[in-house]
């Protein structure tokens, strides 16, 4: 794995996975672009978490609310009130600090003096306007997680379904939050994804999704390419537990900076629900809800059994999308030394992951024949869907093998005379971890990338 961010930088920065955000203009704090291959990866990553979260199972639905809602939404949340983070200022270099991490002696973290406010509230929410006009009521917030969103569609996707208990609602987006001191490169950043699901269930059963979940997720990073040994549980206590939450658990990794939160997976009861639902007090509610004196919508479902209206309880486990790119980046970093004394970087995603799926090389950039059946072999690949298929034609084979190690390409095929002479048209497919090389008549070559890939 990697163990400095610096080198993680420089290789996104050099291969085109990241780049600091407004970079021309000087850059801009907590905001990162995502290049031609880091695109690819976060892509891919999403889709093995829609795979596994709502394509290989039958409880749970998708769903894409809007980033901006109606302001109720983060008044009934609680986001309002309470979604904040401990601010301190210091009064001798005048830079701002979360004061969280802080025990009772506060200390500045950049210049180490004393001389420091005492912490105060600050709201992490992003407020804008909304309408041609500006006034008092004209404003609403970048929503700071997409969780909101399942919960006020939750009667919507009922009806339309007609899901019972248990099930869950899937959603993966663009979350924004107005974090005081931004860094670690993507780790914490001030817009964002999360991968989130909404699991709902009977109370009573709520403990026993947690569990699931909690151990569901952890197979899932570990299917990532995570190992074992960089992930650890946190169990939260005490005033770090959200007031909304029965428990949680963080799931944390090694990044280089240290070991740190990569997902939440909290138990947040009937809290979220029973916030927004109207009607409050037909449910008794077990979690302290605001009064609601807005929502038109009964966010509860019918109990066959004890035949009545029931509020569930929700499970969410709750993934940064970029914060897992960040971990899928550092376990994949690699340093090798050769037989011959240099080293190589390999970035060793696992094949699913991988931006680039296959490379395709004519050795001779110049021979029609060997070119064409370098295109051929581009498009038959393409088709298979596997992903991004890159025909290169540069003519320089070893650089091209360094390149696509140090961008975590599984495979690469080199097209060459021996492709257009020989029967059966030979082609030489490489192995990223094991720099074997194999020779594949040309007519396979689809099957054996589809066997590689699909396992
Ligand atoms: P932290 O304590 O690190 O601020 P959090 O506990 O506030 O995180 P949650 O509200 O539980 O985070 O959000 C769920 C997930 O969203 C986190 O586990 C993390 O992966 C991701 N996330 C939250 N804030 C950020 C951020 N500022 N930048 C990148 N990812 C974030």
């Amino acid at each position: 794995p990697a163990k400095t961010m610096d080198e993680l930088v420089s290789l996104c920065k050099r291969r085109g996975f990241i780049f600091q955000g407004s970079e021309i203009y000087g850059g801009m704090q907590g905001a990162y672009d995502y290049g031609p291959l880091g695109i690819e990866l976060k892509n891919n990553l999403k889709a093995a978490w829609w795979r596994a979260m709502v394509y290989e199972r039958d409880d749970v639905e998708g769903l894409d609310a809007a980033i901006i809602q109606n302001k109720h939404v983060y008044k009934y949340s609680g986001h309002e009130d309470t979604f904040t983070d401990p601010m301190v200022d210091c009064h001798e270099c005048k830079s701002r600090m979360r004061a969280d991490h802080m025990k009772d002696i506060k200390v500045c973290d950049n210049c180490g003096s004393t001389n420091v406010t005492e912490p105060r509230d600050f709201n992490l929410m992003f407020k804008t306007n909304v309408g041609p006009m500006v006034n008092e009521e004209s404003y609403t917030y970048l929503r700071p997680e997409t969780a909101q969103g399942i919960f006020t569609n939750f009667k919507n996707v009922v009806d339309s379904t007609s899901r019972t208990l248990p099930f869950g609602i899937a959603q993966i987006g663009k979350s924004f939050r107005n974090e005081i001191t931004p860094r670690n490169f993507i780790f914490r950043v001030r817009e964002f994804e999360q991968m989130e699901l909404e699991f709902f269930c009977k109370p009573g059963e709520d403990e026993k999704w947690h569990d699931f979940w909690v151990s569901t997720r952890k197979q899932w990073w570990l299917d990532q390419g995570l190992s074992a040994e960089n992930i650890e549980f946190e169990y939260v206590t005490g005033d770090d537990l959200a007031h909304y939450s029965k428990a949680t658990v963080d799931i944390l990794y090694r990044f280089p900076h240290g070991l740190e939160e990569l997902e939440g997976v909290a138990n947040r009861t009937d809290y979220d629900l029973g916030s927004h639902t109207k009607a409050q007090e037909e449910f008794g509610l077990s979690a302290k809800v605001k009064k609601n004196e807005h929502s038109t919508a009964k966010l509860a479902i019918r109990d066959l059994e004890a035949n009545k209206w029931e509020v569930p309880f929700c499970i969410e486990p709750s993934a940064g999308l970029d914060r897992g790119l960040l971990a899928v980046m550092t376990e994949a970093y690699t340093e090798e030394e050769l037989p011959n004394g240099t080293t190589r970087t390999v970035l060793k995603f696992k094949p699913h992951l991988a931006p680039i799926k296959v490379a395709i090389m004519p050795l001779k950039k110049n021979k029609p024949e060997i070119v064409a059946l370098a295109k051929e072999l581009k498009n038959k690949l393409q088709k298979l869907g596997l992903g991004r298929i890159l025909y290169e034609n540069t003519g320089n084979v070893g650089k091209g093998y360094r390149r696509h190690d140090e961008v975590g390409t599984p495979i690469c095929v080199t097209v060459d005379f021996d492709s257009i002479e020989k029967e059966g048209a030979p082609v030489t497919v490489r192995d990223r971890d094991t720099m074997e090389q194999i020779v594949v008549p040309a007519a396979e070559l689809p099957a054996y990338v589809v066997n590689y890939f699909i396992n």
